[in-house]
């Protein structure tokens, strides 16, 4: 396994991680045998209400100078393991300019941006499929998370493109290249022009109901035909035991698709480390 870092971790300062101390994410991180990893906890300015729609604008955004100062206080025991400070901000239409004035008013070494909630509702709830063929959902998804990157512009690294996938009641669970060319060419172009990492996040490919969603080759293969040279690796972890899952099988699936690196983000500076 080369230097490995987990870019994608939820720590009890998210409102879904409740049972993740950084302490104990950054132990199991070390365990793990990765290099380093980033807290990148939920900062979200509309939530849907469980199950409906839109009923409560909840603003979830986790007290950033409580986890930044917690990760100072873990750091100093590290014995050189890194740590970094993140955030995942919630792409959503009403939030633009809150997600842009939080960003400009706080400092990170990271900035996860994704595609969470959408037509007022949570696919992770179930609703979003309601009246849609997979198609529709998952394109649908992808369109809107590549308007609002594209508008948001200032993040480093996009989150979990197959999200709406995870939680799908299709017999099609994974997303292909070849079904949604033209949205991926967007993305993908989007990003290798603005130095931009795509993320491969091991939680999305896990066993859901008895089905498990896999990652598309070609979709790698077309980023770096556009130029694409960062690829992040995330667990989204919400538990120490699934810090850096599955890590080394991606990295040999990253190499086979020619990439030689990986990307981790100090001081929202990309830095590539072979792999
Ligand atoms: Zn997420």
């Amino acid at each position: 396994m080369g230097r490995l870092y987990d870019n994608h971790n939820h720590s009890q300062f998210s409102f879904d991680g409740k049972n993740a101390s950084v302490e104990a994410s950054a132990r199991a991180g070390k365990a793990a045998g990765l290099s380093g990893m980033c807290f990148t906890d939920h900062c979200d300015f509309y939530v849907p209400a469980m199950k409906a729609s839109f009923e409560h604008c909840i603003p979830e955004q986790f007290d950033i100078a409580a986890q930044q100062a917690e990760i100072d206080r873990v750091r100093e025991d590290s014995d050189g393991f890194m740590i970094f400070k993140g955030v995942e901000i919630g792409l959503e239409v009403r939030s633009r300019e809150n997600i842009r004035k939080l960003l400009a008013e706080h400092e990170f070494d990271q900035v996860i941006a994704s595609l969470h909630y959408l037509d007022d509702t949570d696919p992770f709830w179930g609703g979003y499929y309601k009246g849609k063929d997979w198609k529709s959902a998952y394109g649908h998804y992808l369109e809107t998370a590549l308007e609002e990157m594209v508008w948001l512009g200032d993040f480093d690294i996009f989150g979990h493109f197959d999200y709406v996938a995870r939680y799908a009641p299709y017999p099609e669970c994974s997303i292909f290249y070849k079904d949604f060319p033209d949205i991926f060419d967007g993305i993908l172009k989007y990003l290798a022009e603005n130095g931009k990492a795509l993320e491969i996040n091991t939680k999305t490919y896990q066993d859901y109901k008895g089905r498990t969603p896999v990652l598309d080759k070609d979709i790698l293969l077309r980023f770096k035909e556009m130029g694409g040279e960062a690829i992040s690796l995330g667990s989204d972890s919400h538990n120490p035991e699934r810090v850096g899952e599955n890590f080394p099988y991606y990295e040999d699936f990253i190499k086979s698709c020619g990439f030689a690196y990986t990307a981790h983000f100090q001081a929202r500076k990309p830095v590539m480390e072979k792999i």
